[in-house]
């Protein structure tokens, strides 16, 4: 897994695995356990705080409060801290979501006494010397030492580059399958630095919807990738939880049922998503690889702030904005942009407001033109297309010109490719024109 970082648009970070052996359980599972007493008390002295004084604890007091523990002891000071730190990020996240309506969510919860719970080792927790990694515990404890793989900082890029990356983050985590572990995966962010992206060549403009993505690149070239396999998956996942939700209400919360229930609906969902962000990486790396190989030097894609206003639904209510994020968006422009920085071009975001209703190539607006079954017809310059092209087009030409309305298409569209996911195949093949009406 990979993500762009916050300090600098082209900063790559790249988390790679290293399965580490049920050998290793011996040295972890003391650490692991001491992560998951912390986790607990986090949780027992938040709901106390809650019932006496009405409010949730913050981050500092529950630090200062655990810092005399013989848990807190057992583990680096940092790890000890990232704890806690996960610890009020579930409650955060459980705060805002109760906040924005959804009242079934429950705040987190305590852990089963022999739970593994995975250990964070920060930049001055961890040490690198002649291939080992040590991991260090309390002052009071001899660090845990694990041998690691020649090169296990090199990562080749698409274009044959190799990088060298500087470890920011350890985390080791056990992987539980049917409540045996199974194994134990050491888990290690490195920081590949800025990568230098193109300065010259072409630009490509994206307007992503729910079940297609369209494309139109400064030469002409125009896209759509038909995702309505992945629209149905989202559907289905929905249609899942609904339905275990519905037998769970029938049964007490707790009971043996119950727990038979919820563990079936987590398996299925895991399945799921599995499938979901494949289809996703898949997409999303060949949005990317087409970038690269055509010259593309800036990608532009939607801004994700403006998918609140569901103007594209008609809807203003809850059921509107659950429609929108039933797609996971930011994660799809998040493997976007890290995957185009890779191949060294970058993406940004930029508002695509109004540019579904001006057309790609005359620049006249009106939001009629944008016919049903998602065809364009121009009323001014008489041009027919698919909705979502002239929607990217549209975009286009306002990343080009600053703005869309009232602009002539500076350059001739050539016939648009269609993209279809194909089942076999498991990635987007090309297809005629026609599958996509
Ligand atoms: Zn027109």
């Amino acid at each position: 897994m990979a993500w762009s970082s916050k300090s600098h648009p082209h900063r790559l970070l790249l988390t790679k695995q290293f399965p580490l052996g049920l050998e290793m359980l011996a040295l972890f599972q003391p650490v692991m356990l001491a992560a998951n007493k912390i986790w607990n008390s986090c949780v027992w002295h938040s709901r106390e705080t809650y019932k006496t004084e009405g409010r949730w604890p913050s981050e500092t007091e529950l630090k200062a409060k655990f810092r005399a523990f013989a848990a807190w002891k057992e583990l680096h000071s940092q790890s000890a801290q990232a704890t806690v730190e996960e610890y009020f990020e579930a409650v955060s996240s459980y705060r805002k979501h109760r906040n924005n309506g959804h009242g079934e969510m429950n705040p987190p919860g305590f852990k089963p006494k022999n739970c593994l719970r995975t250990v964070t080792w920060k930049r001055q927790g961890f040490a690198v010397e002649n291939n080992t990694l040590i991991l260090k515990l309390s002052r009071t404890r001899e660090p845990i030492i694990l041998p690691v793989p020649e090169n296990w900082d090199v990562i080749t890029l698409p274009d044959g580059t190799r990088v060298k990356g500087a470890p920011v983050e350890a985390k080791v985590k056990a992987v539980v399958r049917r409540r045996r572990v199974e194994n134990l995966v050491l888990h290690v962010t490195f920081d590949l630095g800025v990568i230098p992206v193109r300065t010259e060549g072409l630009v490509s403009a994206y307007d992503y919807n729910s079940a297609l993505v369209a494309r139109t690149v400064s030469n002409g070239t125009q896209d759509l990738f038909v995702c309505r396999e992945l629209l149905a998956l989202m559907q289905y996942r929905n249609k899942i939880t609904a339905e275990f939700q519905a037998k769970m209400s029938r049964c007490r919360e707790g009971s043996r049922r119950w727990k038979k229930l919820l563990a079936a609906k987590l398996r299925a969902l895991r399945k799921l998503d599995r499938r979901i962000k494949q289809m996703e990486h898949a997409l999303t790396k060949h949005l990317a690889e087409l970038d690269a190989a055509e010259g593309v030097a800036r990608a532009v894609a939607g801004d994700l702030k403006d998918l609140r206003r569901s103007s594209r639904t008609g809807m203003k209510n809850k059921e509107a904005s659950q429609k929108i994020n039933q797609m996971p968006y930011h994660r799809m422009q998040a493997g976007h942009k890290y995957k185009s920085i890779m191949r060294r071009v970058h993406l940004d975001a930029r508002t695509e407001k109004g540019t579904s209703v001006t057309c790609g190539v005359c620049g006249a607006r009106n939001p009629a033109w944008r016919r049903k079954r998602g065809l364009w017809v121009c009323g001014s310059c008489k041009t027919t297309m698919q909705a979502d092209l002239n929607g990217s087009t549209s975009f286009l030409k306002r990343v080009l010109l600053g703005d869309c309305i009232g602009r002539q298409l500076p350059f001739a569209l050539k016939p648009p490719r269609v993209w279809r996911w194909d089942r076999r195949l498991n990635r987007f093949v090309q297809v005629s024109p026609r599958a996509a009406a």
